[in-house]
């Protein structure tokens, strides 16, 4: 993989059929970051089309540019078309190509120019032509922000695109508290005031815009189906296919429920796990040194950071739970 750099002088032109994809059930940093870096190139006469490859959150709609977003699930003749005729396949907030879930065979298969950006661990650098993996980045927005700037086309920041990279840039970074917030987060920030974004919009967009079983919902959960293991320092949260029944929960409705437990004095580590149809997914949180990446690896299928991390299992809820415990006896000495 060559540096993204070696790409700023042709974003200006001449004009390309541009794909811009991102990891499955997009968050606000999958999805602003990709519609960030659409808004930018779409100012050069480019032919931008943005596809995720299953469906996301609602309140993630408002997004400028996000109607027109296809869902490779959903729409698969139209994206998967868009993906054939694709110069350039922009490859945003994943590293390696299993996290587009179905569309990931298509992907590998393109043999188009691909461009990562990203700040997930252990990149599957091979696959991308160039590209950029940072993992000090607080967010992809941050280094779609980098992108724009470092290319000299800081004067194409419009409010669309201010807005789409904010929304990334405060989520990853859990409103601008965890320890990825640099000197240089806060300056994107005034950059983009400067530029005229009304944040508490913004805020009020992603944080204020869930229904009532939502947080009906988080309630269930936090009093029945939490337990707490003081003597390893971690919490538990395993949810089962009937509790997303029964409070209807849909896509991005349990986002941020593995963090209230970090709340608690002394816990170290938090993990959840979803009884999804599919898969069991599972989601940990850390403090400190326990490496979450490390773990996920090598006990469930996945990756992610070193404070925050996902996995996932084929195997029932119950069994899945019962290796979790395994494991958290395992890991003890880790998790003092
Ligand atoms: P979340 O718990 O919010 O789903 O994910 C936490 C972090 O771990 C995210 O940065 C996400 O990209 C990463 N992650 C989640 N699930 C997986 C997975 O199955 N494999 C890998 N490699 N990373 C994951
Ligand atoms: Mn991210």
């Amino acid at each position: 993989m060559k540096p993204v750099s070696e790409i700023y002088g042709q974003l200006a032109g001449p004009a390309r059929k541009v794909v811009i994809t991102m990891h499955q059930k997009p968050d606000a940093d999958a999805m602003g970051s990709s519609l960030g870096l659409a808004n930018f190139l779409i100012q050069f006469g480019h032919q931008v089309t943005v596809i995720s490859p299953t469906n996301w959150a609602r309140w993630l709609n408002w997004m400028p540019g996000c109607d027109a977003v296809l869902n490779y699930e959903a729409e698969k003749e139209k994206a998967s078309a868009a993906l054939d005729e694709a110069e350039w396949l922009f490859c945003l907030d994943f590293n390696i190509f299993y996290r587009t879930k179905t569309m990931a065979d298509h992907l590998k298969a393109m043999n188009c120019v691909k461009v990562l950006i990203d700040h997930h661990q252990e990149p599957d650098a091979p696959s991308f032509d160039y590209g950029v993996s940072d993992t000090r980045k607080s967010s992809t927005c941050e280094m779609v922000f980098d992108l724009i700037t470092a290319s000299g086309h800081g004067d194409k920041i419009t409010l669309q695109v201010a807005e789409c990279l904010y929304a990334g840039v405060v989520t990853d970074t859990g409103s601008f508290r965890f320890a990825s917030v640099t000197e240089g987060v806060h300056r994107m920030v005034a950059d983009l005031k400067a530029k005229g974004l009304d944040h508490a919009t913004v805020h009020d967009n992603l944080f204020n815009n869930f229904l009532e079983n939502r947080l009906r919902f988080i309630g269930h959960v936090l009093l029945h189906r939490m337990e707490i293991f003081y003597e390893f320092n971690t919490a538990l949260i395993a949810i089962t296919k009937a509790d997303l029944l029964r409070y209807q929960v849909k896509t991005g409705d349990t986002d941020g429920l593995v963090n209230f437990p970090q709340s608690i004095q002394g816990i170290k580590l938090v993990a959840l796990v979803i009884d999804r149809d599919e898969e069991r997914k599972w989601s940990f949180r850390s403090k400190g040194d326990f490496d979450c990446n490390t773990f996920a690896r090598k006990y469930f299928n996945g990756g992610g950071h070193y404070n925050a991390a996902g996995g996932h299992s084929k195997e029932s809820l119950n069994d899945t739970v019962g290796r979790f415990k395994e494991v958290m006896r395992e890991n003890y000495d880790l998790l003092q």
